[in-house]
């Protein structure tokens, strides 16, 4: 017996990790499966971000890095945060981090700890949760409701706000819903936390590129009046196809900054001095590999919202953001959990059930479409047949 801490046993999961082993494990046994779990573009890194890294390594850049990132790359993302957005941030308040879900780690533990609550999206990435539960923090989950198109709900979001709230966790574009919420909405709620300016804010904008239909990304960032407590979680993984990288930036305010660098310093020191050039090269060089990414993912979302559809007992809203579909499928009388374990061992077709994206995901699935259109369609035939032939167990 090793006497680890309790704490850790209230640490969760990421079940599209467990259902990628499962899909990888039925493929290896020459099962022809099609994954539509994980959250990953099926694209490679452009090009010149790989040369980059590559040259980075040929020019030297072997050492330690500033924890905080290196100049350059921390220049790169306020300069880009600048050309999109038009803000103005100092380089300084710039944290580049080994990906997106080590900003949520550093927030989540340095506001959480026993009598104190934390408000996260539910259905939302599983990790918030589950950090906060590791810190001993009470999660307060936000309801996503999808008769609110996934956006959240400002007034729902404030009400749920006591004088122990000390952070409130965002997500938008979201995972799992695809949700984007409007600007009228992000209006109401900045204008609500006016009168709690003791709650810090982490907004999780990983997915600020992948919106559709015209939709635009609103950013915390474009809201002075919070900036002094406003977390930014941001990276490379899904814009430019980098998920194996492990390059996220954050935007700290200065009164937390420098408890992330010790952090940082405390865990991983620095993130790969190589990997912080291509971040560069991502962010300064050509676009045009985002934009063919999107537009690809924009007709299969197109693809796999119809075919949704037109399967019984299954309704999908059309998502605005992310590579997510997070159709309904209450009316097929299966638990969500137990549909998507049998879509995976019956029909081949890997997904993730809801209710691992949190307490209101039953009733609903969750596709990537980071899969071919080719594929996609072939998992919605087998839907399809699974779905008119099998029934749930009474
Ligand atoms: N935030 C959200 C909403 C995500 O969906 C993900 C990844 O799936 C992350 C953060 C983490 O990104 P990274 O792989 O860069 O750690």
């Amino acid at each position: 017996m090793l006497d680890i801490v309790p704490s850790f046993a209230r640490i969760g999961e990421e079940n599209a990790f467990a259902v990628l082993a499962r899909a990888t494990e039925l493929a290896r046994q020459g099962r022809d499966i099609i994954n539509l779990g994980i959250g990953q573009p099926d694209f490679p890194t452009p090009p010149h971000i790989v040369e980059a890294a590559i040259k980075a390594l040929r020019d030297g850049h072997h050492g330690y890095t500033p924890a905080t990132g290196i100049l350059p790359c921390r220049e790169a993302v306020a300069e880009d945060l600048h050309r999109r957005f038009g803000a103005t941030i100092s380089p300084d308040r710039v944290m580049i981090v080994p990906g997106g879900k080590v900003t949520m780690y550093m927030a989540i533990t340095m506001f959480g700890e026993p009598g104190v609550e934390i408000l996260y999206p539910d259905p939302g990435f599983p990790i918030y949760r589950s950090m906060i539960e590791f810190t001993g923090a009470t999660p307060v989950p936000v309801p996503i409701r999808e008769e609110n198109g996934f956006a959240f709900s400002a007034e729902e979001t404030l009400g749920l706000i006591t004088p122990r709230t000390r952070l409130l966790i965002i997500n938008s574009p979201a995972n799992p819903t695809g949700g984007v919420t409007p600007k009228a909405e992000i209006d109401k709620l900045i204008a609500g936390l006016a009168r709690f300016p003791r709650v810090a804010i982490m907004s999780d904008e990983i997915y600020d590129q992948m919106t559709y239909d015209g939709e635009e990304h609103v950013t915390l960032l474009s809201y002075p009046e919070i900036r002094d407590r406003l977390i930014l979680l941001n990276g490379w993984s899904k814009t430019y196809a980098m998920t194996g990288w492990r390059m996220g930036w954050s935007v700290w305010p200065e009164a937390a900054y420098e408890a992330a660098r010790k952090l940082a310093v405390n865990s991983y020191s620095c993130v790969n001095a190589s990997a912080q050039w291509a971040g560069i090269a991502a962010l300064t060089g050509p676009q045009d590999a985002v934009a063919s990414m999107l537009a690809e993912f924009d007709r299969r979302r197109k693809a796999v919202v119809a075919g949704l559809n037109s399967l019984p007992n299954v309704t999908c809203l059309t998502p605005k953001g992310a590579f997510y579909a997070y159709p309904n499928v209450k009316a097929t009388g299966w638990k969500a959990k137990k549909l998507a374990a049998q879509l995976l061992e019956e029909a081949g077709v890997a997904t993730i059930g809801g209710p691992d994206f949190g307490i209101h995901g039953e009733g609903y699935i969750r596709l990537s479409y980071a899969n071919s259109l080719e594929n996609i369609e072939r998992a919605l035939v087998r839907m399809k047949q699974f779905l008119e032939t099998v029934r749930p167990a009474a």
